[in-house]
C-alpha cells in the first residue's frame, strides 16, 4: 500500500496563512485523489475547505503530527493543471492569497453549499456492489460511495461514463431540484388527521387549507404562506400522512427565447484586412495581442464572429468577454444566431445554478463558445483558440475585490500558455492599450468606416449656461426639446442618457443646507421615490425619508437633483404622449428583466430608452435616430485621473448608439463646461487628437501609462488609530522602496469614512522598481503578522481603477 501526502491549500485566509499544508491521503482514496480536487480537511478545530495542489510519497512533517485528509469532494478535478499554474502567477501579480486565486476560477456553486449525487447511465455492465447502492433510484448520494469504500470503483464507472457527478445547489429559489409537497388525494386521510389533532389549532388550521387543495403539488413556502402556518406544523401534518414531499426537477435554462439563424456577412474591406491578420496569428498558433479600434458601428462584432467561426473549425474553444451584464442579451442573441447550441453565457444576471450548469457545460466540452463578463475569463476550457476582449477600456474588467485581478491580463497570460491571439476591441481604447499599439506590443487594426458605410452621428452641443441665462429652468435645453418633438413626430426611436454617479438624488434642508448623509459613510443618501426611502449605495444601509431636518428640525426638506425617475417625469410633463421605458438599478432587479426592456424597446413599443450607464454601449437599433446626454459634466468633476477619458469614452459610446443604419443619427450633449477637451473632442468622435491631449497632460503629472500606481489602503474604525498607522505605512514604504519611486501621502481616500470606517490612503508611483512587489508582500506580512490585531484592514491593489 502506497503512502500518499496531498499539499492542500485551505480555505483559511481568516487564518491569514498562505502556504500549501501537508495531509496523508486516506488508503481507499489513493488511486481516487489528483491535483485540482477540492478535499476537507482538519484544520485546528475544525474541517475546512481545500484544494489539493501537489501529490507526493514524502513530508517533513512529524509522522505523528501528520493529519489526514477527511473527506474527498471530487471525483474528477474541478481545476486543471493549467488553472492551478495560473493561481501561482494571480497570486503573484495581484498580491492575494492563492486560496482566493483558486476560488476566483470556480462558480460560486463549487465554493458555497452545494450536494453532490452520481446519476446512473442505462449500462448493463454496473457492477453488483454498486447497484446496491443504486437500489431502484436513478441517483445516489455521493456520501454513500464514500461510506461504502467504493469511491476507486466509483472514479472507474466515470471514466467509462457510466455514471455522472453532478452537484445540486441547495441555495433557495435557484434550485435544480427542488422540494415539493404533494397533498394526498383522499379526503378520508385529512379528516381523520383533523380528528386526531383536535387541539393543535394551527395543525387542524392547515389541514382544512389542504382539504380544498386536494393532491395539489405545491412548495411548502408557498403551502405555508397560504396556509398561514410556519414550516413546522407543515412537517407535522406531513408525519401524519396528509401530505407527503416529492422532489421536482427544474430545468435551468437562462435563454429565454429562440432566436433564428444568421450567415456570416461579407466583409469590408477594413474587416477582411483584419480578419485576416488574426487568422494568420491563429494559424501560426501564436499569443499575439491584437488592438481592433474601431469606431462605433464599424462591425467589429462581425469580425469577433468570423473570428470564432475560424476557432470552431479548427476544433477549438473561444472566450468572448463583454463588459456588463446588460450587454449580454444583444451580443447573446447575435452570437447563439450565428453559433447555435455551441454557446454557453456567464453573467451576474444568471442564478448560483444557472451560473454552475453553464460552468458545468463548458467543462464537459458541451459549448465550446463563452460569452460573458469578466469571470467568465476563467471559463474552464482546455483548448483555446482565441480569446476576445470587446470594449476593452471598460473599468467592469478590473475587480475590486480580491484578487484584483484585470481581465486583460488573465487574457494574454491565457493566450501564452495555448499559443492563440488575444482581440482587444474597443472604439476609445484606454490610452494604455493604445500606447501598447503604438509601441508594437500589440498589433493595431483598424476600422475607420462604419460598416454600412453610414456617417458618424453629428454632435451638437447644449451649454446649458447659456440656457439658463435665457430662463431655461427644466432639464432639457430647448434644442433637444426640439428633437424630442421632431422624433416623435417621425416615429423615430430616442435614447436618452443620464449619467447617474454624482447625478443622483438627495434629500437637502432648504433652511439650514444639510444633506442627509448616511450614518455610516461619508456620503450622501440616495433618495428612492418608489420606496420612498433613502438608501446609501455604498454600504446598503436605508431609512425613511425624514419629514424634518435631522439637523434644525426645520420642515423645509425635500429631494433635489435628477434621478432617471424624475426625468420619465419631465419627459411626460413636456410629452404626454410619449411612450418611455426606463432602464436603471430599479427597474433591473428582477431576472431576464435587461432582457425585457430591450425587447420591448427593439420591437418599437416605446419611443424613448431613458436609462443610466447600462444603456452606454452595445445597443443596435436600427431605428434610434436621437441620443440625448443629459448632464456629460457629471462624470468629468470626478476626483480621478481618468475622469476625462472616461468622459470621452462614455460621450463616444452613448453617441455610438444613434444612426447605424439607414437613418442618419444626431446626439445633443448638455453641459455646463463645453469648452472641456473631452467634450469638444468627442464632438467629433475622433479618437487620436483626444489620444495626444491627453496622453501630454498624464505626462506632464506622471500617471499612467508613462508611471505605473500602486495604492495601499488601510482602514480603522477609530480615526486616530487610522491616522497613525497610515503614517507608520508611509515611513515604512519609504524606508524600503527606491528613492526613484514616489509615495503621495498619508492622505485620506477619497471616501473618507465608509461602513464607520475610517480610510487613509498612499499612492505609489513609479516607472521601474523591480523591489516593488516583495516590498508590499513584506508590508501585508507585518500587517496579518501584527497590524491585523490591532483592528487594521489593508488593500493592495496594483492596478487601481480609481484612486
Ligand atoms: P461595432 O461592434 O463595431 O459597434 P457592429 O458589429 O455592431 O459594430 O456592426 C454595426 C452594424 O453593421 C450591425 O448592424 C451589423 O450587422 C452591420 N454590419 C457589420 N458588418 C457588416 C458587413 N460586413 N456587411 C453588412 N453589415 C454589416
Ligand atoms: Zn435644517
Ligand atoms: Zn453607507
Amino acid at each position: 500500500m502506497s503512502f500518499l501526502i496531498a499539499e492542500v491549500i485551505v480555505d483559511v485566509s481568516t487564518y491569514h496563512v498562505d502556504r500549501p499544508f501537508d495531509y496523508q491521503v486516506p488508503p481507499e482514496w489513493v488511486n481516487v485523489i489528483e491535483m485540482g480536487c477540492r478535499v476537507k480537511v482538519p484544520f485546528g478545530p475544525r474541517n475546512v475547505l481545500g484544494f489539493v495542489v501537489g501529490i507526493k510519497t514524502e513530508t517533513d512533517v512529524p509522522l505523528n503530527k501528520l493529519k489526514s485528509i477527511a473527506q474527498i469532494l471530487d471525483m474528477e478535478p474541478v481545476l486543471t493543471d493549467e488553472m492551478l499554474q495560473m493561481a501561482k502567477w494571480l497570486k503573484n501579480q495581484t498580491i492575494c492569497y492563492e486560496i482566493d486565486a483558486l476560488q476566483v476560477m470556480l462558480p460560486s456553486a463549487l465554493r458555497a453549499k452545494y450536494e453532490k449525487i452520481v446519476k446512473l447511465h442505462e449500462d448493463p455492465n454496473i457492477p453488483s456492489e454498486v447497484q446496491v447502492i443504486f437500489g431502484k433510484r436513478q441517483k445516489a448520494n455521493f456520501k454513500e460511495f464514500e461510506r461504502a469504500g467504493l469511491l476507486p470503483l466509483l472514479k472507474q464507472l466515470v471514466a467509462q461514463n457510466m455514471v455522472t457527478i453532478d452537484h445540486v445547489v441547495k441555495q433557495q429559489g435557484h434550485v435544480k431540484e427542488i422540494r415539493m409537497v404533494k397533498i394526498i388525494e383522499k379526503p378520508s386521510i385529512i379528516e381523520k388527521a383533523i380528528e386526531q389533532s383536535a387541539r393543535a389549532v394551527k395543525q387542524r388550521l392547515l389541514l382544512e387549507w389542504m382539504r380544498q387543495h386536494l393532491g395539489e403539488v405545491l412548495s411548502p413556502q408557498q403551502i405555508c404562506e397560504e396556509a398561514g402556518v410556519s414550516s413546522s406544523v407543515l412537517e407535522s401534518v406531513i408525519d401524519k400522512g396528509a401530505a407527503q414531499f416529492i422532489q421536482e426537477e427544474v430545468y435551468r435554462d437562462p435563454f429565454t427565447k429562440e432566436v433564428s439563424r444568421t450567415q456570416a456577412l461579407q466583409l469590408t474591406d477594413e474587416q477582411q484586412i483584419a480578419l485576416q491578420a488574426i487568422t494568420v496569428a491563429m494559424e501560426k498558433q501564436q499569443a499575439q495581442t491584437f488592438l481592433l479600434h474601431g469606431v462605433t458601428g464599424s462591425g467589429k462584432t462581425e469580425v469577433y464572429l468570423q473570428a470564432i467561426q475560424k476557432v470552431l473549425n479548427e476544433g477549438k474553444e473561444a472566450i468572448m468577454l463583454v463588459p456588463e451584464i446588460s450587454l449580454t442579451p444583444q451580443m447573446t442573441e447575435r452570437f447563439r444566431s450565428r453559433f447555435g447550441e455551441m454557446v454557453a453565457v456567464m453573467h451576474s444576471g444568471l442564478s448560483v445554478g444557472e451560473k454552475y450548469d453553464e460552468w458545468r457545460k463548458i467543462q464537459q466540452g458541451k459549448v465550446r463558445v463563452v460569452v460573458g463578463a469578466r469571470s467568465a475569463i476563467f471559463a474552464p476550457f482546455t483548448n483555446i483558440g482565441l480569446i476576445i476582449l470587446d470594449e476593452e477600456h471598460e473599468s467592469t474588467y478590473k475587480q475590486e475585490d480580491s484578487p484584483r485581478y484585470h481581465a486583460r491580463d488573465v487574457a494574454i497570460w491565457r493566450s501564452e500558455y495555448y499559443n492563440c491571439p488575444v482581440i482587444l476591441g474597443s472604439a476609445t481604447p484606454g490610452l494604455e492599450s493604445f500606447a501598447r499599439a503604438k509601441k508594437g506590443v500589440y498589433t493595431l487594426l483598424s476600422l475607420k468606416l462604419r460598416a454600412l458605410h453610414q456617417s458618424l452621428p453629428t454632435v451638437f452641443i447644449s451649454d446649458m449656461r447659456e440656457e439658463l441665462r435665457q430662463g431655461n429652468r427644466s432639464m432639457f435645453s430647448q434644442s433637444l426639446i426640439e428633437a424630442i418633438r421632431v422624433r416623435l413626430e417621425k416615429k423615430e426611436q430616442m435614447v436618452l442618457f443620464l449619467n447617474r454617479r454624482g447625478y443622483s438624488s438627495f434629500v437637502l434642508c432648504r433652511d439650514c443646507g444639510t444633506v442627509v448623509q448616511c450614518p455610516n459613510c461619508d456620503i450622501s443618501l440616495t433618495y428612492h421615490r418608489t420606496t420612498e426611502k433613502l438608501k446609501c449605495h455604498y454600504c446598503g444601509y436605508e431609512e425613511h425619508v425624514p419629514q424634518i431636518c435631522p439637523q434644525c428640525q426645520s420642515d423645509h426638506i425635500r429631494y433635489f437633483g435628477t434621478g432617471t425617475q424624475k426625468v420619465e417625469e419631465e419627459i411626460y410633463k413636456l410629452f404626454p404622449e410619449a411612450r418611455v421605458l426606463r432602464m436603471d438599478v430599479d427597474t433591473t432587479k428582477h431576472k431576464g428583466a435587461h432582457e425585457e426592456i430591450l425587447a420591448a424597446f427593439g420591437e418599437g413599443q416605446a419611443d424613448i430608452l431613458l436609462g443610466t450607464q447600462m444603456i452606454a454601449k452595445g445597443l443596435d437599433f436600427p431605428n434610434i435616430t436621437l441620443v440625448g446626454v443629459l448632464s456629460a459634466d457629471t462624470s468629468l468633476h470626478l476626483p480621478d485621473y481618468r475622469a476625462a477619458e472616461r468622459t470621452f469614452q462614455l460621450l463616444t459610446q452613448v453617441s455610438g448608439r444613434a444612426g447605424r443604419h439607414d437613418k442618419p443619427g444626431e446626439v445633443i450633449i448638455q453641459t455646463y463646461t463645453p469648452e472641456h477637451y473631452a467634450i469638444e473632442l468627442a464632438k467629433t468622435q475622433d479618437y487620436e487628437p483626444f489620444y495626444e491631449r491627453e496622453m501630454f497632460l498624464r505626462r506632464r503629472s506622471s500617471y499612467p501609462p508613462y508611471y505605473y500606481v500602486a495604492l495601499v489602503q488601510i482602514s480603522h474604525e477609530d480615526v486616530m488609530m487610522a491616522a497613525e498607522y497610515a503614517g507608520r505605512m508611509a515611513d515604512w514604504l519609504r524606508g524600503n522602496l527606491s528613492n526613484q519611486v514616489a509615495i503621495i501621502g498619508p492622505t485620506t481616500a477619497s471616501i473618507a469614512r465608509l461602513q464607520n470606517r475610517y480610510r487613509y490612503q498612499c499612492l505609489i508611483k513609479y516607472k521601474i522598481e523591480p523591489n516593488l512587489i516583495p516590498v508590499l508582500q513584506r508590508l501585508l506580512a507585518m500587517y496579518r503578522a501584527d497590524w491585523i490585531k490591532q483592528g487594521i484592514l489593508m488593500t493592495v491593489d496594483l492596478d487601481p481603477s480609481t484612486i
